[in-house]
């Protein structure tokens, strides 16, 4: 390996985890796979391959630019949904390549109709409609005159399906919002269809809803987070495995998301300190004895955050060893003292297992004081993405 770290994607984990999420939405409702945010840092051009061996077939992104991501990565013919940004030239590029967008204002419904008539073609829409999260969906009024267009031009524009985002279905909290949102969702639905629309796919839920709200799965799931075999929250999983699994507290408590990614690292350097000296910049750590101190190749350019100095673990040899003084920009320092036998090249895991131990990206966010996602959509997008079985 070339570079100084790199990102594996487990196959089976992820066959496992799309093979459990079909399970639980069942064989009537579709599962579209979320890749925003580089595959939330897992690497859209390895991930999206890899998804299709697994089994999956369509996949939604934020904007225009991970679509043409997703486009040129595909193996298959998998459908491409995007749920954000796409503007001007990249409209034009969706239509013409056939990908589905969200219409949540009529500017976009009218170009979309436009470039459909200009290539000769046919828009893919998703009609996004606001039911309580206040942030792009469309409201009545506007509503009426988009289903006129669509209306106008059954050959020009392909109503695929109606959506609508959740507010927060990862907190029980929002119990209360989601239900509301569920409510006014369907009742929307139903006025369309009175309209004569045929509105194609309702879809609402994200990971938290698919597995703590069966109601909101309709005719498909938009899943990110869980596929990659994290829980959005404590709170859902807690939920999900309090509902759903019996038996022992090992069957019970056994969590059946598998972690599809593995960051790992090498030491590139070992040396021995002589007590009381300072290790690296400044004066934050102070070794009280005769130490062993390995130099890994990671730093915060890498997305190792620097308030983890003198906090961070990392895995070296199945043990968990602790990150020494400041990390650096390019180099963060270990100390291996009580490690048997280390070795220059010696595998470091930086998230995931290695043996019996394990770090958790939820245990390397909380540290670093991020959620999950951002955790891990922080990965940079440099580090060399690899398959493993
Ligand atoms: C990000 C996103 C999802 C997926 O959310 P997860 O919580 O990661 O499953 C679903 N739908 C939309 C519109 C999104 O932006």
């Amino acid at each position: 390996m070339i570079s100084s770290s790199y990102i594996e994607l487990s196959k089976s984990a992820l066959r496992k985890n799309i093979r459990f999420l079909k399970h639980q939405i069942g064989p009537d409702v579709k599962l579209s796979s979320v890749v925003k945010a580089n595959a939330y840092g897992h690497g859209i051009e390895t991930f999206v391959p890899l998804a299709e061996q697994c089994g999956v077939d369509h996949f939604s992104v934020f904007s225009a630019e991970e679509a043409v991501r997703v486009y040129d990565s595909r193996k298959k013919n998998s459908d491409i949904m995007i749920t954000g940004c796409v503007d001007n030239e990249a409209l034009e590029w969706a239509v013409e390549h056939g990908v589905a967008f969200y219409i949540f204002n009529l500017e976009r419904l009218k170009d979309a109709l436009r470039f459909a008539k200009k290539m000769d073609t046919v828009a893919r829409i998703h009609l996004e409609l606001e039911t309580g999260l206040n942030r792009t969906g469309m409201t009545n009024a506007l509503l009426s005159q988009a289903v006129e267009i669509i209306n106008k031009n059954p050959d020009r524009i392909r109503l695929e399906g109606v959506c609508t985002h959740l507010a927060g279905a990862e907190s029980i909290a929002n119990y209360k919002r989601i239900l509301d949102q569920l409510d006014s969702f369907r009742e929307q639905c139903r006025e369309l269809q009175e309209l004569g629309l045929d509105i194609g796919l309702r879809h609402t839920a994200a990971s938290a809803a698919t597995l703590t709200y069966p109601q909101s799965r309709m005719d498909m799931v938009r899943v990110g987070i869980a596929q990659y075999g994290f829980w959005p929250t404590n709170e859902t999983k807690m939920q999900f495995i309090l509902e759903h699994q019996k038996g022992s507290p090992e069957k019970r408590f056994s969590d059946p998301l598998k972690r599809v990614l593995t960051w790992k690292s090498h030491i590139m350097n070992l040396k021995k300190v002589q007590p009381g000296e300072f290790v690296g910049y400044g004066t934050s750590y102070q070794t009280m004895k005769r130490q062993t101190v390995a130099a890994v190749p990671i730093g915060y350019f890498h997305g190792f955050r620097r308030s983890l100095s003198n906090l961070g673990r990392v895995l070296i040899n199945g043990h968990r060893v602790s990150v020494i003084g400041n990390v650096n920009m390019n180099m963060l320092m270990v100390n291996v003292t009580e490690l048997k036998n280390p070795q220059v090249g010696d595998e470091v895991v930086i998230i995931g297992k290695q043996q019996r131990s394990q770090i958790t990206i939820s245990s390397f966010s909380d540290m670093s004081n991020l959620l999950n996602y951002e955790a891990l959509v922080r990965l940079p997008q440099e580090i060399p993405r690899v398959v493993v079985a």
